[in-house]
């Protein structure tokens, strides 16, 4: 008899045992099978004579999915070594690493392409039966007769405005819809010119193409238009020269725009190019993996989950904005596709490029010792395009108009005058507030182990969020006597309000999660932006990538004070980032730029290499401090976070869980458990217990003995619970 081990998504760290049932299917195959009274889809990952379970009780797959690809040995490998490394079962890892199509229990049947196509009669009678003024419609006929067929994002190449031209033609038997097997390519087409390298860049070039055919990680290091893209375009070019060879293109969540997706079609139009993203119709969604899958795809950019994409023929991986938060999965499977990306490129023997202006400390620290190869752009490709002046504005003034000094009020009314936009910055991305003294910039520490604590306004105490440590609010500064001591960062929330009473024939726009939930609207937003009905926006991160506004001159920061006292010593190193990111939207045409930013703190050493746009001296300072305080990248962590709706439900759980780690613990710290900045969320009391090693070896010793134990817990079956690994918010 024949054993099928499957994988399904179930939360059960193993594979279950099915009869084949005189079916014939393959390791990789997806299978239909009986689970409790479900259906389930799932994939074979073992097949074997025998079983350790009860012959009698081993049911036999329903169906066998024969006619659909089998998931590589390559692929399954890659999935294999992150539930082992992330610590989650390996058939939710997976099926969430499949498209949505393939959990489904149906056949999964990839959404056919759309496509336009010359009818026998418009052929036969012409491109001069269209009107003469028609010049659009004329631009299509020729396209669909050099062609054959084309396809919608192809068209959208062709022109914006492609549908109402094709219209007519349709509506009088000139052009019909046809279903196309692949994405349109443009066999005749003349790749765009691309621009004369510089030195740098060559050099990067050079690199990066002389270690294909093996293993090889590069941090390519430029600010924003330093031309990393032109580098990446360049090495793509080079891999794709290849018979067959395959590229996979990692960007933001955020990044992922037509322009970039423009950029790449222009240049390569005789290769399939093929995007993976959430944004995505599941129909869609497979159709593409499918093409990247089977080969047919050149090149696949697509956002953190694409990582997974099977492609056969990889020959080499470039991370975009390496360094970007969206990289990371915050549930299910934790894992950070950057991470992945490189454990990937090493499975199959290829380099990967991590592009970015302001890489991870993780990353950075990883160049400086010699582990990546470190290659600098250290200019802007286009000399005129100058780099905005960075100032700071002194906040320490009576004058504040709920959170607007009157320089920066001053400097978006000028602005307005002369009709150009403005962005206001506002940082409120894991805000935990700390003690300040705004006269000597003293800041709570925590004696224990170097973290700052977190003020808990209600209970009247500081907390350790990273140890556990907890005492009372002093009465006055310990350092200068100052007896005004206020968390920081408070009063952004009347900023919109502020605007229209100060500037009242001001456009504001605000930009946020909320305002752009919809699919679309960013873009509508961005499009309002661009058509000059904006004066002023108020944005978070969300507007400080990826778009450029060229009438846009002012970028104002209002609210940074309190990342860099953070407790979360990640903050300081993501607000140097977004800080650049948003310095990079401000003059980018023929307008100098000018970025203000509000700070008590004028002197910290971030806005000093700011105002020089020097990462490198804000990265050695901070990797100093983390050095000092044992944090990583000089530690490896992981959390454990723990929910329930009562609080002793989390308290037994954790009391278990610390217990369970205790003989096993010898080369590793467990903190004590403490409560996060959101102790309750959702109804759900909360906490989490950090856990540090010296290596990422004795973290991974520690966990593979410790998670299958939290697993067998009795009291885990009343809280939610889950293991983060290298965490980004702890
Ligand atoms: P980044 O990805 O670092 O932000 P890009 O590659 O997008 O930078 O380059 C910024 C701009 O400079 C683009 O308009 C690009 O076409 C142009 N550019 C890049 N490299 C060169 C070059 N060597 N010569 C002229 N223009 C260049
Ligand atoms: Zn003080
Ligand atoms: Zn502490």
């Amino acid at each position: 008899m024949t054993i099928l081990r499957v994988a399904l998504d179930v939360p059960l760290d193993t594979l279950f045992d099915y009869a084949s049932g005189g079916m014939s299917a393959e390791v990789g195959q997806r299978v239909l099978v009986p689970f409790g009274p479900r259906k389930l889809a799932g994939i074979v990952l073992e097949k074997t004579a025998d079983s350790a379970m009860d012959a009698k009780r081993i049911k036999p797959v329903i169906d066998v999915f024969a006619c659909e690809p089998l998931l590589s040995p390559k692929a399954i490998r890659l999935i294999k070594f992150c539930a082992d490394y992330y610590q989650s079962p390996i058939g939710q890892v997976i099926m969430s690493a499949l498209p949505a199509r393939l959990r489904d229990v149906k056949l999964a049947i990839p959404e056919k392409r759309i496509g336009y196509r010359l009818t026998d009669t418009g052929r036969v009678a012409g491109i001069d039966v269209l009107p003469k003024g028609a010049a659009l419609q004329r631009k299509l006929w020729q396209a669909m007769s050099a062609l054959g067929a084309i396809d919608e994002p192809a068209l959208a190449q062709l022109s914006k405005g492609w549908r109402n031209a094709m219209r007519p033609l349709l509506e009088s038997g000139t052009a019909e819809t046809v279903e196309m097997e692949a994405p349109s390519i443009m066999p005749d087409a003349q790749p765009v010119a691309a621009p004369q390298l510089n030195e740098d860049q060559q050099q990067a070039v050079e690199v990066i193409t002389a270690s294909l055919g093996g293993f090889k990680v590069s941090l390519l290091y430029g600010i924003t238009g330093s031309g990393k893209t032109e580098v990446y375009m360049r090495v793509l070019e080079s891999a794709l020269q290849e018979d067959r060879a395959q590229v996979l293109v990692l960007v933001p969540e955020i990044n992922l725009t037509p322009q970039l997706e423009g950029r790449f079609r222009k240049r390569f139009p005789t290769h399939v190019m093929v995007s993976l993203h959430s944004q995505m119709s599941d129909g869609e969604r497979l159709r593409n993996w499918r093409l990247a899958e089977s080969g047919q795809a050149r090149i696949v950019i697509g956002t953190r989950l694409s990582v997974f994409t099977p492609i056969p023929n990889l020959r080499l991986i470039v991370v975009d904005e390496e360094h970007d938060g969206s990289y990371k999965q915050q549930d299910g499977m934790r894992y950070s596709a950057r991470d992945v990306a490189v454990v990937r490129a090493k499975q199959v023997n290829i380099p990967i490029v991590l592009g970015s202006a302001t890489p991870a400390l993780e990353t950075w620290h990883n160049a400086q010792t010699g582990r990546y190869a470190l290659l600098t752009l250290r200019q802007r490709a286009v000399a005129a395009a100058e780099l905005p002046e960075i100032i700071t504005i002194d906040a320490r003034t009576p004058m504040l108009r709920d959170g607007l000094t009157p320089g920066l009020i001053e400097a978006l009314r000028e602005r307005l005058k002369r009709g150009e936009q403005s962005l206001l910055f506002i940082n409120r991305r894991g805000f935990a507030p700390v003690l300040l003294c705004s006269a000597c910039a003293w800041v709570a520490p925590c004696k224990r182990c170097t973290s700052r604590l977190v003020v808990h306004l209600r209970q009247r105490r500081l907390k350790c969020h990273h140890c556990g440590h907890e005492e009372r609010i002093p009465a006055q500064c310990p350092g200068c006597g100052n007896p005004d001591l206020h968390p920081t960062g408070q009063g952004t929330q009347r900023l919109e309000n502020t605007l229209a009473e100060l500037l009242p024939e001001a456009r504001v726009l605000r930009v946020d999660r909320d305002s752009t939930r919809n699919k679309g609207s960013l873009e509508k937003m961005v499009a309002q932006v661009h058509d000059g009905n904006i004066d002023i926006l108020i944005g978070t991160q969300m507007l400080a990538k990826g778009h450029d506004f060229p009438n846009l001159t002012l970028v104002g920061v209002v609210d940074s004070d309190g990342a860099l006292f953070s407790p979360d010593y990640r903050a300081a190193e993501r607000l140097f980032a977004q800080l650049m990111q948003v310095a990079g939207r401000a003059g980018r045409a023929d307008k100098p730029g000018e970025v203000l930013i509000q700070t008590a703190f004028p002197d910290h050493v971030l806005f000093h290499a700011l105002k020089q746009h020097d990462y490198a001296e804000f990265a050695a300072t901070l990797l100093e401090d983390r050095r000092m305080a044992g944090f990583p990248p000089y530690c490896h962590e992981a959390l454990m976070r723990v929910e329930a709706s009562r609080m002793e439900l989390v308290q037994e759980f954790m009391i278990e869980a610390i217990k369970a780690a205790r003989p096993l613990s010898n080369q590793i710290t467990v903190y004590d458990p403490v409560r996060p900045q959101m102790e309750r969320l959702k109804g759900m009391e909360r906490a989490q217990l950090l856990v540090q090693a010296a290596s990422r070896k004795a973290l991974q010793q520690f966990l593979q003995n410790w998670v299958p134990l939290l697993r067998g817990l009795p009291q885990g079956s009343k809280v939610r619970w889950s293991v983060d690994v290298d965490p980004l918010e702890v």
